[in-house]
């Protein structure tokens, strides 16, 4: 499946769409690797939610699971091209809290990244949506500056 530059693997969206099920009621989150080049997503692998008793609401990635996942990927050639998380009982929509944690000082801290976030309600995947911060973007989507970046709503 296309979504924006990259062509991930409906099966990749299905593991993806999985975990998020047998996480809930918790949010699950994971990232989507796969060859830069090719913008291609060829592997999911699901990251632990480190936020405790805020996991019903909210994830947090614990930074040196991340990194492993990245440098493990790239001893074998893969990037993160997709961030995937779920949002249990609510809209796919990022919420303030996940545009805060895509920048800081106003920075982007991915650029380039695609975000992708499904609603999972009463267990089951609904809706989708992704969002792609293109590398020119200096801030976060809002009302005043909502062209600097994109959704798309994704089929499942
Ligand atoms: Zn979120």
């Amino acid at each position: 499946m296309m979504i924006f530059n990259c062509e991930i693997e409906t099966s990749i969206l299905d593991a993806a769409y999985a975990e998020a099920e047998a996480d809930y009621p918790a949010e699950s989150c994971g990232l989507i690797l796969g060859c830069e080049t090719q913008k291609r997503g060829t592997c999911f692998v699901p990251l632990r939610n480190h936020a405790g008793a805020d996991s019903l609401h909210s994830f947090r990635v614990n930074e040196l699971e991340y990194m492993n996942v990245v440098l493990k990927g790239r001893s074998t050639g893969l990037r993160p091209l997709a961030f995937f998380h779920s949002h249990p009982d609510a809209s796919p929509c990022l919420s303030k809290r996940d545009l805060a944690s895509h920048t800081i000082d106003g920075q982007l801290l991915f650029p380039g990244q695609i975000h992708v976030v499904a609603s999972v309600v009463q267990g089951k995947r609904q809706s989708v949506q992704a969002y792609y911060y293109s590398p020119e973007s200096q801030g976060i989507p809002g009302k005043e500056n909502r062209l600097l970046s994109q959704f798309i709503e994704v089929s499942s």
